[in-house]
């Protein structure tokens, strides 16, 4: 299939649809299993991946390097046609410390490169601080983009307005048909400064899998509930989305999801089921 893409700010292309790594390289025994659900996901077409120092305490980078310097060694994937995307602590974004922990990230992926480098969520150190890190590591070239995960809109506001706060390439958050308050105000504010959202748990952590009116849905269509949950998020031209699946019927459910339309009958049973935001909520975290 042809991947559907999105466009970073500045004009570079990233894939609608990536694989979420969070839950796996927590446990040694599903360690096998990971690296194979990863490598399949590359055959398949996944070219877009997820992870983060937090996910197991380095386990889920260190897991997806060996999964990628495998699919390398076979063929089955190529690195310039990867976007890896990881994420810093709040606890070490100091200027300083942003950079020791991207290092200590690579050598867990085995890269020499992360395309898209988040703040996880915002913490003690000023966001100037953490700029300064991130522009450090561009000039030496271990990191591409940089961007945020969990701001809202008075945090992106307040990033803008630094130097250079504006290069921000995408904001990474919980979006789902479970989770729309970033509707009311972030994703237009977003859509407006052509700064791509990244949808976090779009299935509701596999909960939308099971919904009635998901199945009914999908039924009609011929696809899956999680399917119908993966291509409402994508309705929207600014939204990546990241769903996290091992098994490898559900890593190919997702990837199709990326070429499903839903009409304007199906969008609107979907409102009558998961009501719009009608007012300002605080930014749904998970
Ligand atoms: P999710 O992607 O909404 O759901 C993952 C769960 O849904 C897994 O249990 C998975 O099962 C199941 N699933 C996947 N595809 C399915 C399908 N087609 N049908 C039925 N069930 C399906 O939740 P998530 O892992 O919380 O979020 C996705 C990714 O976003 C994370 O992995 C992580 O990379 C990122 N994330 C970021 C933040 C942040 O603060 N920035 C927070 C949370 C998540 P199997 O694994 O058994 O296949």
């Amino acid at each position: 299939m042809l991947m559907p893409q999105r466009t970073l700010p500045d004009g570079s292309a990233i894939p609608a649809l990536g694989l979420g790594t969070w839950r796996m390289g927590e446990r040694a025994e599903a360690r096998a299993a990971e690296i194979l659900a990863v490598r399949e996901a590359l055959r398949m077409g996944y070219r877009l991946l997820d992870t983060a120092e937090m996910y197991g305490e380095g386990g889920a980078e260190s897991m997806l390097g060996e999964a990628l310097r495998q699919a390398f060694a076979a063929g089955e994937a190529q690195r310039e046609d990867l976007t890896i995307v990881s994420k810093v602590y709040p606890h070490h974004a100091s200027a300083r410390g942003v950079i020791e922990a991207c290092e200590r990230s690579l050598q867990r992926l085995k890269l020499d490169r992360i395309d898209l480098y988040l703040l996880h969520w915002r913490g003690e150190y000023a966001l100037a601080e953490t700029l300064a890190g991130f522009a450090q590591l561009q000039r030496r070239g271990l990191i591409l983009h940089w961007g945020v995960s969990n701001f809202d809109v008075a945090d992106l506001e307040e990033l803008f307005a630094l130097p250079g706060g504006s290069a921000c390439a995408a904001n990474q958050v919980y979006y789902s048909l479970g989770a729309r308050g970033v509707e009311f105000d972030l994703l237009p504010w977003q859509a407006r400064h052509r700064l791509p959202l990244m949808a976090y748990s779009p299935i509701d952590q596999g909960a939308l899998g099971g919904h009635p009116v998901l199945q009914r849905i999908g039924q009609r269509l011929g696809v899956s509930a999680a399917q119908v949950a993966l291509a409402w998020v994508l309705r929207q031209p600014e939204v990546i989305a990241i769903p996290k699946a091992v098994r490898t019927a559900h890593l190919q459910d997702n990837l199709a999801a990326a070429e499903l339309r839903l009409s304007a009958n199906d969008l609107q049973a979907l409102d009558a089921a998961f009501a719009p935001p009608g007012a300002k909520q605080p930014l749904a975290m998970i």
